[in-house]
């Protein structure tokens, strides 16, 4: 049998970057060995888990590139892909911990529990179940339902038990079993918890490798000693690092944005978030900082998978993303970034002439060295859109009350007038040719020129900006300082 690995989300939110993370390294084991890659949901927190959250996740990880090859929406042979489908295989895996003694009845009711908790605190211990239930007779068990109390299930934790974890990242780890306490199996509702409903559904998909984030590390002993219970054997474990912020702290929106779709939604494109992502916790083997969806998938290992806690750095994030921005095609830049224009009615909603397509496709062209995320495109148009440019402040006003500003603006005007093509080498050449008519420092020419055109004394590049604005456009331009 194959490699065989899961992502397991719980629809209770959007995809996070720890989420996709994880996903991500699932998806490049699989695809590295050849293997199959899963998408299920856990959806057992009835009162958190909705199908809007499921679809949105699904969304985010094909707009992430990220495919499987068997799970929700995609089917297969180890169905059906959510857990809330499956709670009548949950309940014959309940029934054989039961009848093996592996699990038992409990009746303890809410503030019995909370008085044994307060207890053990007062006492310095580590809370836990003390087993209360463990020995119930049947008349005992007849006795709490004719009062009408609704059992939970729990498991039978055995007692003074090393239990051993071979993690692929973090090496060996050993948990003893006594600080555990029997735990919650099934849910008064009969509603599995998270910790047996992985198991049944990783031992059912035959899953060979379970790549998840750290904070599941402490969950693992408790997974494990079920897989024993019934038998089973257990899978690879590799539990990846947390991710913090700059500071070593948790990540908050203070850090950057967590949910993977207001990435897409500023106009970051998604070989960038894969490419950071991929280096959140994994490292290459070379100095190469780029790498394609297909390059990760040949040479991602787990081996390369980092003990210590990743760093989420926007800054880092906004490098690589420019750096895809710059590669990508013009065309393609245009398509996504046309909404966040037509958001502020520059292009219409509907059909576009082939006109101001290309007009668009230009615009792209000139700021894409520029930009970061496509979201910028919104500060930028106005100096290539319009006839009136941004109003002047400060300095750039200074700049207009140059005594040379009458006449270089008279000479621009008249040569643009004149010039057949306004293209950006035309612009060059007509730029150039002022300063030897004029005898003045390219400095004198070029700025009253840049602040009259667009208000402003830094931008792109004058050759960029002044074909894309059209001859109508800028002699209405130069207009407004006459
Ligand atoms: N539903 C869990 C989560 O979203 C996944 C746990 C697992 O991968 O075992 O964190």
């Amino acid at each position: 049998m194959g490699i065989r690995v899961r992502f397991a989300p719980s629809p209770t939110g959007p995809l996070h970057i720890g989420g996709a993370r994880s996903a991500l390294f699932n998806y490049l084991w699989a695809r590295k060995n050849k293997g199959t890659f899963i998408v299920r949901s856990e959806d057992t927190d009835l009162e958190r888990s909705s199908r809007e959250s499921e679809h949105n996740i699904l969304e985010a990880l094909r707009w992430l590139n990220i495919h499987w090859n068997e799970g929700i929406e995609a089917g297969g042979e180890h169905g059906p892909y959510r857990q809330t489908d499956r709670l009548d295989l949950y309940r014959d895996y309940t029934d054989k911990l039961l009848n093996s003694g592996h699990a038992y009845y409990c009746y303890c009711t809410e503030e019995e529990l909370e008085q044994e908790r307060q207890a053990l605190i007062a006492n310095g211990e580590s809370p836990r179940y003390l087993g209360k239930c463990r020995h119930l007779t049947s008349e005992q068990r007849v006795a709490f339902e004719t009062k009408g109390r609704k059992p939970v299930v729990r498991f039978r934790v055995p007692e003074g038990q090393a239990i051993h974890i071979k993690d692929q990242v973090r090496g060996d780890v050993v948990f003893e079993s006594d600080g555990i306490g029997d735990y919650v199996i099934v849910k008064s509702d009969g509603i599995p918890t998270y910790n047996f409903a992985v198991v049944v559904d990783d031992t059912t998909m035959n899953i060979t490798h379970v790549i998840r984030g750290e904070e599941h590390l402490s969950n693992t002993p408790r997974q494990v000693l079920i897989y024993q219970a019934l038998g089973l054997s257990v899978p690879e474990f590799a539990h990846i690092s947390l991710i913090l912020n700059t500071e070593g702290g948790k990540m908050s929106k203070r850090d950057g944005d967590t949910a993977v779709m207001d990435y897409q939604k500023k106009g970051y494109l998604p070989e960038a978030i894969i490419n950071f992502i991929a280096l959140l916790g994994w490292a290459p083997s070379g100095e190469e900082e780029f790498y394609t969806l297909d390059e990760l998938a040949e040479v991602f290992s787990l081996d390369r998978v980092s003990k210590s806690p990743a760093v989420f750095d926007i800054q880092k994030l906004n490098y690589i993303n420019a750096h895809y921005i710059k590669e990508a095609l013009p065309e393609r830049l245009a398509e996504l970034a046309l909404p966040y224009v037509q958001e502020m009615d520059i292009l219409p909603q509907g059909e576009r002439s082939a006109e101001q397509q290309q007009w668009f496709i230009s615009f792209i062209e000139a700021i894409s060295e520029k930009i970061t995320y496509l979201a910028e495109v919104k500060d930028y148009i106005h100096y290539f859109y319009g006839d009136v440019p941004l109003e002047s402040e400060g300095e750039a006003i200074e700049v207009l009350k140059g005594e040379q500003v009458p006449v270089v603006l008279a000479l621009f005007r008249e040569k643009v007038r004149e010039a057949e093509l306004l293209s950006g080498a035309t612009v060059k050449v007509l730029l150039k040719q002022m300063t030897k008519e004029l005898k003045l420092g390219g400095k004198l020419v070029y700025m009253p020129v840049r602040v009259a055109l667009t208000g402003q004394m830094h931008g792109p590049e004058l050759y960029d900006v002044i074909p894309l604005l059209g001859l109508e456009n800028v002699l209405k331009r130069l207009e407004v300082t006459e």
